[in-house]
């Protein structure tokens, strides 16, 4: 797994995981997520998951993690731009 950082605010409710899964497979499960987010020391922590697999929301028009995330869309847009996009680009 890649490194995990911190996310300001996050409170693991898994709602961005469960997005992920949804645009790839078109139904909700972890395994299928580009992204996991669980508690590390100091909060919760985000990384994205070996195989690299997020394409930025291709073809939905917005990252659909940060669509439906609970409490932490800026720290969630924030990272899937700095460290998402750029590999996908
Ligand atoms: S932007 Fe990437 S991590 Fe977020 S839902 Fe889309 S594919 Fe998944
Ligand atoms: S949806 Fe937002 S608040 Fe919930 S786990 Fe994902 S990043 Fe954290």
């Amino acid at each position: 797994m890649r490194q995990k950082v911190l996310l300001d605010g996050c409170v693991n409710c898994k709602a961005c995981e469960m997005a992920c899964s949804l645009h790839h497979v078109s139904r909700f499960s972890y395994q299928y997520s580009s992204i996991a987010v669980e508690l590390m020391d100091g909060g919760v922590g985000i990384s994205f998951r070996d195989p690299f697999t997020c394409d930025t929301c291709e073809g939905e028009g917005s990252f659909q993690c940060v669509k439906y995330c609970y409490r932490a869309k800026d720290a969630l847009k924030a990272f899937i731009e700095s460290q998402g996009a750029s590999k996908v680009r």
